[in-house]
């Protein structure tokens, strides 16, 4: 794979107002480049000891004039970040003056880098593998606590190891075929077969575990998607407001005005939840209303677990009858709002065959249990996250369907008794795959646009 060695920087940290900003450099001239344009108290940067910081003043490469008091860190290949010589500035927060930075370390002979390259050559110096390098998103991105621990323990190469597990089984398979292959007059006895099978059944059975964890992994990243259904002035933006603790979506007493589906990330319990509140669903004259009522079908048909909201001071009638058709065969929780209330009777009653839970929006009363059965159908908890490797990219769940295919392929070769080598290239198939999951067999293009989705000064 071409690797570029040349010197390139970035801001690191977010634009903005800030107490600090960093602008990371690294390569083969970091330290030419700092050399340049830092200035210390009676101290050049090539005085500066390895894994310290030190104060100083940033000055301009071409005027030499003083752009910001600073302090400097220097870390010496290969034990950085990307493997290479780093230089790291911390400047007075503020876009203007880690720009003016920035722009004198460029001046002065490194290049812009692209989003993500600290990050891929660390992959490319192969201190990390591709798995560790897309957990470092994944850290970043991470939306609740729980979502960080899975994030992190892929950055710690939890599920590389149990990849490297799997691969290595398969190396001893292709080395047992190997024999067979090699000496044909020396037959792989049954004993050898039943032994190749279990090894293969084993690295199946890995194989598979992983890729049904990818459902957690999926919610942990992008959030259980939570629709929020009910006819009109039930108290379906109220319920949002109080699970979210804003006010993101505007509460009413006019039926209807939910027009949009809003969409937001909440925490509960350390599970990510991407809640979709959408417009009450009903017959409607109204266009605006009516693209609503569709895109609430439609949000049904997109979540994973539906808040059927009811108001019991009202009659039941014809519109919730229709909302509760649509929710066939669908996980839902079925929420009777307004308790503080005066219930109404036929309602108590037609719901009985459900498991109800009864709360008001208002007083806050039984939210909680709504949160509880939110919980239990995400089927996370924070102490399976712990030990455990999930998969969480989809580019790695594809490859793993893909390795199970072959797998099962090949298992089945040997159990039909065909030849053994048949067997041989269906094993490398799913080599391939695994290889392609770490990064250790991949496309050049797959490497640069895993990592353009990276951000800018990582
Ligand atoms: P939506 O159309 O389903 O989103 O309903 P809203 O959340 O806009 O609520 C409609 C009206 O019902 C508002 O005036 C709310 O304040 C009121 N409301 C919502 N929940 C409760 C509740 O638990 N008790 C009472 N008394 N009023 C509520």
């Amino acid at each position: 794979m071409k690797f570029s060695d040349d010197t390139i920087a970035a801001i690191s940290t977010a634009t903005g107002n800030s107490g600090i900003s960093i602008i990371r450099i690294s390569g083969k001239n970091a330290y030419d480049i700092a050399n340049k344009i830092y200035k210390g108290k009676n101290i050049n940067f090539s005085d500066i000891k390895n894994k310290t910081i030190r104060y100083g003043h940033i000055t301009d490469s071409v005027s030499g004039n003083i752009i910001d008091e600073v302090l400097i860190s220097r870390m010496d290949a290969p034990h950085t970040y990307t493997g290479e010589n780093v230089v790291e500035i911390n400047t007075h927060g503020g876009a203007t003056v880690a720009a003016k930075v920035l722009k004198t370390v460029l001046d002065a002979g490194a290049r812009l880098a692209n989003p993500g390259e600290f990050t891929k050559r660390a992959f490319l110096k192969s201190r990390i593998d591709l798995i560790q390098a897309e957990a470092v998103m994944d850290v970043i991105n991470a939306k609740t606590d729980i979502s960080l621990s899975a994030a992190q323990e892929r950055l710690t190469g939890h599920l590389s190891e149990e990849i490297n597990n799997i691969k290595n089984i398969l190396l001893d398979v292709l080395s047992y075929i190997g024999v067979g292959i090699e000496y044909p007059e020396y037959d792989v006895e049954e004993t050898d077969q039943e032994n190749i099978l279990r090894l293969l059944s084993n690295a199946y059975d890995k194989l598979n575990k992983l890729y049904n964890s990818y459902k957690k992994g999926q919610i942990l990243n992008e959030g259980l998607k939570v629709a929020i259904v009910g006819k009109p002035n039930v108290g379906k933006s109220l319920l949002l407001n109080v699970l979210t603790n804003s006010d993101r979506s505007i509460v009413t007493d006019i039926p209807g005005t939910t027009r949009d589906i809003v969409s937001e990330m909440i925490n509960i319990g350390g599970i990510p939840i991407k809640i979709i509140d959408t417009a009450g669903i009903r017959q409607s004259e109204n266009k605006v209303e009516q693209i609503g009522i569709s895109r609430s079908i439609e949000a049904i048909a997109k979540a994973q677990v539906v808040i059927f909201v009811l108001d019991i001071s009202r009659k039941w009638d014809k519109e919730d009858e229709e909302i509760l058709s649509l929710l066939n065969n669908k996980d839902t929780i079925y929420v009777a709002n307004k308790n503080d209330l005066k219930l109404d009777t036929d309602i108590i009653k037609r719901l009985k065959d459900y498991d109800i839970i009864y709360i008001s929006a208002l007083t806050k009363d039984g939210i909680e249990k709504v949160e509880e059965k939110i919980k239990n159908y995400s089927g996370l908890k924070a102490e399976d996250i712990i030990n455990e490797a999930i998969v969480a990219n989809v580019r790695h769940e594809n490859l793993i369907k893909k390795a199970l295919i072959t797998l099962q392929s090949a298992i089945e070769s040997i159990e039909e008794n065909t030849v053994i080598d048949m067997s041989e290239i269906d094993i490398k198939d799913c080599l391939d795959c695994l290889y392609e999951i770490t990064g250790q067999a991949i496309d050049e293009d797959i490497i640069d646009r895993i990592f353009a989705n990276f951000c800018l000064g990582k």
